[in-house]
């Protein structure tokens, strides 16, 4: 039976975050994916200036850059205009794809089609 040092459950941004991350260590690291393919997810798909910069994310995958905010009452609207993007959105799908291949250039194995069905705690 192949022995790794960790194994990440669920490649969505959290898991192949951490699988980069620990993809830069000598930890023996492997990556299961229950479905086929890497961030297909319901979502709006926003994301902040300040996550683009902690993921390390290139514009090439930014869609759309937000601006305009708008807040609503009962009896009042206002509405800004903020002098750079607030808000970016992308798509969850090329940002799983993007994740994905940045573990190309490290040793964590990574496993799709590969549902997590137990886990024991080991007594030794
Ligand atoms: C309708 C909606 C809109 C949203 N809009 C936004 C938004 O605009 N901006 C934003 O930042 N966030 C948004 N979110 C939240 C965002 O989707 C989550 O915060 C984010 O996906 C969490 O990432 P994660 O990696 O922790 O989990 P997930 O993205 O849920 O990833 C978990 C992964 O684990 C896999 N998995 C699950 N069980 C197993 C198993 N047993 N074995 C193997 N693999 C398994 C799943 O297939 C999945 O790929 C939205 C969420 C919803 C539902």
């Amino acid at each position: 039976m192949k022995q790794y040092d960790v194994i990440i459950v669920g490649a969505g941004p959290a898991g192949l975050r951490c699988a980069e991350i620990l993809g830069q260590t000598n930890l023996k690291v492997l990556l299961l994916e229950k479905d086929e393919s890497f961030g297909i997810k319901v979502c709006a798909g926003g994301i902040t200036r300040k996550d683009m910069a902690i993921l390390n994310l290139p514009d090439s995958l930014i869609e759309h850059k937000l601006t305009k905010t708008a807040v609503h009452s009962r009896r009042r609207s206002n509405h800004a205009t903020a002098p750079e993007p607030i808000v970016f959105t992308l798509s969850r799908q090329a940002l799983g794809a993007w994740q994905r291949e940045q573990l190309n250039a490290t040793k964590v194995e990574v496993r799709s089609n590969a549902k997590v069905t137990q886990v024991e705690k080991t007594t030794s």
